[in-house]
């Protein structure tokens, strides 16, 4: 085995997922499955269901059928994107043992101080509320993430912000290794999306499943409409005849993130700080263009949710596909490190 990583041997490969604790929402859709849409021919592409991940969260460690459930409907808004099932492989993380081999191994190469350091770990502590209780899963799991993406032998990582800390980590193990057990991964890299933490319909810095404030990819027409029209919107403006402020506002942010039509937000932005627009007529305007963008995405997640048996086929045929690769990465691993068959 030469254990040097050989470029030309495949494309370039993207590796990137979701955890399964949910449904995939507009701020998913910005942060990392637009790249993911965007990139699929450029790159193999590999997309995980972090369903190991969603054990970390108390919230979820007692439903695993809930889990299962968001398994299966987080490919399904994959697909729904415009994933191409032909060409994307989809696969459960339980299914491939190996990357828990991989993220011991890893492990060993990441001091505990350093680990306890991630800031994106800081942060659910505190929004997610876990206080000093949290699991010992918990905080390895961004090792298991390292294993994920190096497992498959990533080049690229497309994620929303919050997950450029784990990229780095991964970045980190990488060079480690590679300097102290010879050559044998790409060095990884983060791609953020266009935006990189969507704000929630309420103003909250984050767009999160758990914060009720999300726009879902499969929300019914009817659902878009009342959550655009109670959307948090400036808080000192009053009367339409208020001036009104732009920067920071969640519907012009969504106007600018999801609306084409770049004359009609000018236009709006324009009197909406003189004070000549209500926010009925910008919020409207901001319901037309999602549910224009929404549409076909509504027609396919139906589509395959009618399917759920083939979906399911799909993460069963891309896991065993991508075990194929990640045995492949993990052999050259203790191969390096002198593990048993190379004693
Ligand atoms: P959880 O609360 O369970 O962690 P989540 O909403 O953060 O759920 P993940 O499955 O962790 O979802 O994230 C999937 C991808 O979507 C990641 O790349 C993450 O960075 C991105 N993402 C999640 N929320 C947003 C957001 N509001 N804006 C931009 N990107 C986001
Ligand atoms: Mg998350």
């Amino acid at each position: 085995m030469s254990g040097v990583f050989d470029t030309k041997k495949h494309k370039k490969r993207i590796l990137t997922g979701d955890t399964p604790t949910g449904r995939l929402h507009l701020g998913h859709y910005i942060g990392t499955l637009e790249n993911r849409v965007k990139l699929q021919h450029e790159y193999e592409t590999f997309i995980i269901l972090a369903d190991t991940h969603a054990f970390a969260y108390p919230k979820y460690i007692d439903d695993p059928v809930y889990i299962a459930k968001a398994t299966i409907d987080i490919t399904i808004a994959n697909l729904a994107v415009g994933l191409n099932p032909e060409s994307t492989t989809f696969f459960v993380e339980s299914g491939i043992p190996e990357i828990y081999e991989l993220a011991t191994f890893f492990s060993m190469l990441v001091s505990h101080n350093r680990a306890l350091r991630n800031p994106t770990i800081k942060d659910e502590i505190k929004m997610k509320s876990l206080g000093d209780s949290y699991s010992l899963g918990f905080i390895f799991f961004p090792l298991l993430q390292v294993a994920d993406i190096i497992g498959v032998k990533a080049d690229l990582v497309p994620v929303g912000i919050d997950q450029k800390p784990h990229v780095e980590q991964a970045l980190e193990v990488v060079s480690r290794f590679n300097s102290m057990y010879g050559e044998v991964f790409p060095v990884p890299k983060a791609l953020i999306g266009r935006v990189g933490k969507l704000v929630g319909t309420d103003g909250n810095p984050k767009m999160g499943k758990s914060l009720n404030n999300c726009v879902f990819l499969n929300d019914s027409e009817e659902d878009l409409k009342s959550k655009i029209m109670n959307m948090f919107t400036d808080p000192a403006r009053i009367h339409a005849s208020d001036p009104g402020r732009v920067e920071g506002n969640p519907v012009f942010i969504y106007h600018d993130a999801f609306n084409p039509n770049k004359d009609e937000i000018l236009d709006l932005k324009d009197r909406y700080v003189k004070g000549q627009v209500g926010d009925v007529e910008v919020k409207t305007k901001l319901f037309n263009a999602l549910n224009t963008f929404l549409g076909p995405i509504r027609d396919r997640y139906k589509y395959y949710d009618e399917r759920r048996e083939d979906v399911k086929d799909i993460l069963i045929q891309g896991t065993a596909r991508t075990r194929e690769v990640v045995r492949e990465t993990l052999e050259e691993t203790k191969d390096k490190m002198h593990l048993l068959n190379s004693l």
